[in-house]
């Protein structure tokens, strides 16, 4: 198997970033990913307010895909999460939901303990681990976009289904895609409403694979039961109305089943479900169980 270590880490996603690593169409790499603090709280004495903000939410890459073309589409398998033995979480002075109740930062640092697959959060508390990656996607057609800012390259979608098992298809706009990945949560709640989950370092193997023929505008993910667009947008509502349009459309395309039909069925069975809230754009999934996308006749 490929492994790339955390030297090469991308701030922005870029058509213009050099690749870190270059893969074949189907290969498998395991990527080292550093936390969304650039592995700058390491301690209770690391406060917030001083770390360098120009080196957070870090991505590692970007990995070059052979045969990834502008207009195709990027399938990224999720095959496992590694999770470091430490995680940090943090809400502060206006950010997250809460944040007008806050004047400074604040920080707590949890341990994870993998054998018994939970978090820490004091000795009363133990918090089950649901590990995701928060940061993932490709280079985006226009300008870089920070890796702080979700859209529809994915970068910081901060979806829980973003776990091991599912996979994403993302819209190409360069060639070899550019993939990157980082942010990893040791566990995050929908919403994520104090600005972070369970930050932690580890290592994710992903299979890459090129799909040239598959266009897409917004990320798709599908996991075993279901298979969802992911929308970035201003509001909540926004990134709703988003989603919930694309995911008629892509039917619709697909099946030839008629508009007014998809969409009733589509309210007895799909869920609107937040990925995140708190970051410059909001970030909402839609997701269809696949037993009736089956009966649909649909495939991507
Ligand atoms: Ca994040
Ligand atoms: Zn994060």
């Amino acid at each position: 198997m490929r492994q790339l270590n955390d030297e090469r880490v991308l701030f922005a996603f870029s058509r213009e970033a050099e690749p870190a690593l270059t893969v074949k169409s189907g290969e498998t790499v395991r990527i080292r990913t550093q936390d969304c603090f650039g592995n700058q709280v390491r301690s209770s004495d690391d406060v917030l307010d001083e770390i360098d903000w120009d080196r957070i939410n870090p991505a590692t890459g970007p990995v070059y895909v052979e045969g990834a073309i502008p207009g195709g589409a990027l399938k990224v398998t999720i095959e496992g999460i590694e999770l470091d033995a430490q995680t940090a979480s943090c809400t502060g002075k206006d950010e997250g939901v809460c944040g007008d109740r806050f004047e400074a930062w604040s920080t707590r640092l949890c341990a994870v303990d993998a054998e018994k697959g939970v978090l820490s959060w004091s000795d009363e508390l133990s918090i089950p681990l649901k590990p995701m990656i928060g940061v993932i996607g490709v280079a985006p057609a226009g300008e870089p976009v920070n890796c702080g800012t979700p859209g529809s390259h994915g970068g910081n979608m901060d979806a829980t289904v973003v776990t091991t098992g599912a996979t994403l298809y993302f819209p190409v706009a360069t060639e070899g895609a550019l993939f990157g990945c980082g942010d990893m949560h040791a566990a995050m709640g929908d919403g994520e409403v104090s600005v972070s989950g369970a930050e932690v370092a580890g290592w994710a193997t992903v299979t890459l694979t090129a799909l040239p023929d598959l266009h897409l505008v917004d990320p798709v993910i599908e996991n075993e039961t279901h298979m969802g667009v992911i929308a970035s947008a201003e509001s909540l509502d926004a990134a709703a109305d988003r989603a919930v349009h694309e995911m008629v459309d892509l039917l619709h395309d697909r099946t030839g089943v008629a508009v007014d039909e998809l969409v009733m069925v589509l309210s007895l069975v799909a869920d609107v479900q937040v990925c995140q809230m708190v970051d410059p754009q909001k970030t909402v999934r839609f997701m269809v169980p696949k037993y009736v996308l089956g009966a649909l006749g649909f495939a991507l």
